[in-house]
């Protein structure tokens, strides 16, 4: 049985003090037992946000990290900067870092494994535009991203990782995939898994669904078979994650 996740990607938003006051409004709303709930908070706020959220069973998790252990690579954040300071997550090739800042299949496959070389979970993304689709060639587009993204991942890691399905139409536009939308993909995702690996890896490994999630849609969506829960954006930086994160 996997256990749900559900992660707030709270983008470019937030000063450290307003973090703080986040995650306290926000602390006793997100209780649950039945799902591990992530902040993934930009980077000059996770200590700050690790200290705000000690105690509670809130994770703190990155936006972004880079290949290399360290050197020449202006402005960019080692994997043991993450892990020194007690980072266990991070989000991987995001469509707005595939967008807006060149990253590729390829420079995701090379986060992936240095995260996994570190211990730490990487959340990888993946997900159509709407040309895309409308192409239909969505399923085609995202078992190649994940088949690169898992180059050179073994099972037991691969089984340890998290994969978001993010519609990048649906992201940050107030348009939800359908149900039936999300978990044709979902499922073509853990079937995919399975080719590259075996049926228990597929079965293993947790899979959201990211792309204007609100309380309204949460309930719905997170119950589908191959659906272990969501990557939320907007709907992560107010009191509505508790109800998301508590949909059931
Ligand atoms: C995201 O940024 O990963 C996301 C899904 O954003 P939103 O929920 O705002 O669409």
């Amino acid at each position: 049985m996997r256990k749900k996740i559900i992660a707030g990607n709270w983008k470019m938003n937030k000063t450290p003090a307003e973090t703080v006051a986040l995650i306290n409004e926000l602390k006793p709303l997100v209780v649950t037992e039945d799902a591990d709930v992530i902040f993934c908070v930009p980077a000059i706020s996770l200590t700050t946000a690790l200290e705000a959220a000690k105690g509670t069973n809130i994770e703190i998790g990155a936006q972004n990290m880079y290949f290399e252990e360290s050197g020449a690579f202006t402005g960019e954040i080692a994997p043991n900067m993450l892990t020194s300071i007690g980072i266990k997550y991070v989000i991987i090739g995001h469509s707005e870092r595939r967008e807006y800042f060149a990253e590729s299949d390829v420079t995701v496959n090379k986060k992936v494994l240095k995260a996994f070389e570190h211990g730490i979970t990487p959340i990888i993304c993946c997900g159509e535009s709407l040309t895309q689709r409308e192409q239909g060639i969505t399923i085609d587009w995202i078992r190649q991203q994940i088949k690169i993204a898992f180059l050179s991942v073994t099972a037991d890691q691969a089984k340890t990782a998290v994969i978001a399905y993010e519609p990048i139409w649906a992201i940050g536009t107030g348009k939800v995939a359908t149900t039936e939308q999300a978990e044709e993909v979902c499922k073509a995702i853990r079937e995919c898994i399975a080719e590259i690996y075996d049926e228990a890896t597929a079965a293993a490994i947790r899979i959201q669904y990211g792309g204007s999630v609100t309380a309204a849609s949460a309930a719905e969506l997170f119950s589908q078979a191959d659906i272990d829960g969501g990557l939320v954006g907007g709907a992560s930086l107010k009191a509505d994650f508790g109800k998301i994160v508590n949909y059931k």
